[in-house]
């Protein structure tokens, strides 16, 4: 389904990303374990097209790296950033909405329904206002915006940093359900610890080469 290949990403004129390969099978979990500054995030914000990159990036027939970022949304790809960027003044639906009103997208309010059916909890603060959460709180809000637009491939980027591990235990639970949906995950962790038993395989990240674990 996604097939990456000699991506390499540069920032300004360091080379971050160098030759890296991988692939996600359809609905198909897979790992990026590196630790910090590994280029776990260097590489999804490539994939998204925040980052210009070489290589190519493909899903299915599609050159993702051939497209503008806001046009690689409506193939089907969330992103959840490691630091949540969710708009503190939006409440916890329009921030679940935000990728449907940017980008030509069916199926908004199925796809919100079946969000809220795998995690209740969202649904309860749904009219409060972003800013008004905790932490834990906006990271489930931020994964349930990434699956809106995330229909074929989610990109997740260290969802369980700095989880209570109450929210971590719930978290994982959501990410166990979303299993067999026919959505291909890429989950980037420093250790697999909180992921390992979700995960098909694992591909470890090192100064910004992946290597097969
Ligand atoms: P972390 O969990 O700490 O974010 P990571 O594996 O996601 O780790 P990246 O954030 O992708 O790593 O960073 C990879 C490398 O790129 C690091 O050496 C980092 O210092 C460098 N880097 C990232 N962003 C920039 C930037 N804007 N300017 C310069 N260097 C950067």
């Amino acid at each position: 389904m996604l097939r990456v290949s000699d991506l390499n990403v540069s920032i300004g004129p360091i080379p971050i990303i160098r030759n890296a390969s991988l692939d996600l099978e359809e609905g198909e979990m897979c790992g990026l374990i590196g630790r910090n500054g590994a280029g776990k995030t260097t590489l999804m914000r490539a994939l998204m097209g925040v980052l210009p990159a070489t290589g190519t990036a493909a899903l299915n027939d599609i050159e993702l790296l051939a497209l503008p970022a806001h046009t690689r949304v409506a193939h089907g790809i969330g992103y959840m950033p490691e630091d949540r960027r969710l708009v503190p003044q939006f409440t916890v639906e329009e921030n679940i909405r935000l990728p449907s009103w940017t980008t030509e997208m069916g199926g908004v309010e199925e796809r919100l329904s079946w969000i809220f059916s795998i995690m209740p909890e969202v649904e309860v603060f749904r009219a409060r206002r972003a800013l008004e959460l905790s932490g834990g709180q906006q990271k489930m809000v931020a994964l349930a915006r990434a699956l809106m637009a995330g229909r074929r491939i989610l990109l997740l980027d260290e969802p369980f940093e700095g989880l209570a591990p109450a929210l971590a235990r719930r978290l994982g639970e959501v990410m166990s359900s979303l299993k067999g949906q026919g959505v291909s995950i890429l989950i980037a962790e420093s250790n697999d610890g909180h992921v390992a038993d979700l995960l098909s395989r694992a591909f470890r990240i090192e100064r910004g080469s992946v290597v097969k674990a």
